[in-house]
C-alpha cells in the first residue's frame, strides 16, 4: 500500500511542475494519472469525478454524493466535495477553480466533461496536461519498481509452469490462453490482457485472440500481462508446435538477438530512439527490415502503454527508474511471426530486465 505521503508528495510535484508555464490549476479525471497522484481508483461513468490541483494550495475532488464514501479515508489529502443528482458538478468544479485562467487537463478527462467544463469557465485557456505529468510517471521510485519486479517474476512463473502444462496443438487460441490465464491468477496476479495468435495469426502483432485451433508446426506467440497492486507486467514469448523449419530457427535467433542489443542500449543519457534503432539495424542488417513493423517498445507502469516510447524520431533521453518493454519482432505475412518481450528498468549505470524466464528457442506440443 502506497501511503499517504507518497500521494502529498506526488501532488506536491505535480504542483511544482505546474508553476514555470504559469498553468493555475491541473485537472484530472478517473484513471491511471489519478491513481497516481491519490490513490483514488474513481468510478468512470457519466457522472463527474474531478481531481482540481491548484499551483499552490490544498488540492479538491469532485464526487457524487453517492460515491463519497468510498473516498472517505482521502480526507486528508484532498478537500471532499460532493455533488447531489440535481446539481451542476461543472458549476461545482468552476467554483472551486476560483477563475484559474490557465488550466491543465489530463489526457484521460473524457471529452464531454472538458467541454462541460469550458462551459463552466469561459474565460479560461486549456492545454494538455500529459506534459506536466509526464516526468513524474515516466521516473518510478523505488517501491514502484519492486511493484513491477514483483508484478514482472509472477508472470515469468505463470509462462514456466505454462510450458509444463502439457499439450496445446488442439487447443484454440481461445483455449490455451484461457489456461494461461488461469496460472497468473494462480500466482496471485489479475490476468489483464493476453494474445495468443497462432500459425499465420502470429505474424499479426496485435491479433485478437480467436477460435483458430492450434496445430503442428504453428509458430504461436504468447503476449500477456497482469496486474499487482495496479502495476502492470507485460511480456511476450514465442513457441513452436513440433520441429521447426529452418527458417523459423533463424527468424527466431535473429529477434532474440535484436531483444539483446535493444538491452544493451539502454543506459541514462541515450535517447528513446537509440534503444529502437539498436534492435531495428541488427534486423534490418539482417534482411528482415521491413518485417519488424512496429517500435521497439513502450513504457509500462500503471498503463500497459505510457511513455517513453522507444520509437524512431524519440529523442526523449532515458533516465534511471524509466521502466518500458523491449520487444522486437518479424512478422512474415501469411507464414508466421516472431516476438520476444522483456520488461526493463533503465538503472544508475545500465538496464535491469524485470523478468527472467526463459528465451531459448522452445518447442511444444
Ligand atoms: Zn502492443
Ligand atoms: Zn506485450
Ligand atoms: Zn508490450
Amino acid at each position: 500500500m502506497t501511503s499517504i505521503d507518497v500521494y502529498r508528495d506526488r501532488l506536491q510535484r505535480a504542483q511544482v511542475a505546474l508553476q514555470p508555464s504559469g498553468l493555475e490549476l491541473l485537472c484530472v479525471g478517473p484513471g491511471s494519472d489519478l491513481i497516481y497522484l491519490t490513490g483514488i481508483d474513481a468510478h468512470l461513468s457519466e457522472r463527474l469525478n474531478l481531481l482540481l490541483v491548484p499551483a499552490s494550495g490544498r488540492p479538491s475532488f469532485v464526487i457524487p454524493r453517492l460515491e463519497a464514501p468510498n473516498i472517505a479515508g482521502k480526507a486528508d489529502l484532498v478537500d471532499i466535495h460532493a455533488w447531489e443528482e440535481t446539481e451542476s458538478p461543472s458549476e461545482l468544479a468552476a467554483k472551486l477553480a476560483q477563475s484559474a485562467k490557465s488550466v491543465a487537463v489530463g489526457d484521460q478527462l473524457h471529452a464531454i466533461f472538458l467541454l462541460r467544463l469550458q462551459e463552466a469557465m469561459p474565460t479560461a485557456s486549456w492545454t494538455p496536461g500529459g506534459p506536466v505529468l509526464r516526468d513524474l510517471r515516466m521516473r518510478k521510485d523505488a517501491a514502484e519498481i519492486e511493484s513491477q519486479r514483483e508484478v514482472a517474476q509472477r508472470t515469468d512463473r505463470a509462462w514456466a509452469v505454462f510450458l509444463e502444462s502439457g499439450p496445446i496443438a488442439g487447443l484454440t487460441e481461445h483455449g490455451a490462453m484461457d489456461r494461461l490465464s488461469g496460472l497468473m491468477a494462480e500466482q496471485g496476479i489479475n490476468p489483464m490482457f493476453g494474445i495468443c495468435a497462432s500459425g499465420p495469426n502470429s505474424a499479426a502483432p496485435h491479433h485478437h485472440t480467436g477460435d483458430r485451433v492450434i496445430e503442428a508446426g504453428d509458430a504461436v506467440i504468447f503476449d500477456f500481462g497482469g496486474e499487482l497492486d495496479s502495476y502492470l507486467s507485460d511480456m511476450t514469448r514465442t513457441v513452436v508446435i513440433g520441429e521447426p523449419s529452418d527458417e523459423y530457427r533463424k527468424v527466431y535467433e535473429i529477434v532474440l538477438r535484436a531483444n539483446q542489443a535493444a538491452f544493451e542500449a539502454v543506459k541514462p543519457g541515450v535517447a528513446c530512439e537509440d534503444v529502437d534503432r539498436a534492435a531495428r539495424d541488427l534486423i534490418t542488417e539482417a534482411g528482415y527490415g521491413p518485417s519488424f513493423i512496429h517500435r521497439v517498445g513502450h513504457g509500462l507502469g500503471l498503463d500497459v502503454h505510457e511513455e517513453p516510447y522507444m520509437v524512431c524520431g524519440n529523442t526523449l533521453l532515458l533516465a534511471p527508474g524509466m521502466v518500458f518493454s523491449d520487444e522486437p519482432g518479424i512478422y512474415l505475412e501469411g507464414r508466421f511471426g516472431v516476438r520476444i518481450e522483456d520488461t526493463v528498468v533503465c538503472t544508475g549505470d545500465g538496464a535491469e530486465r524485470l523478468n527472467s524466464a526463459a528465451k531459448d528457442l522452445t518447442v511444444m506440443d
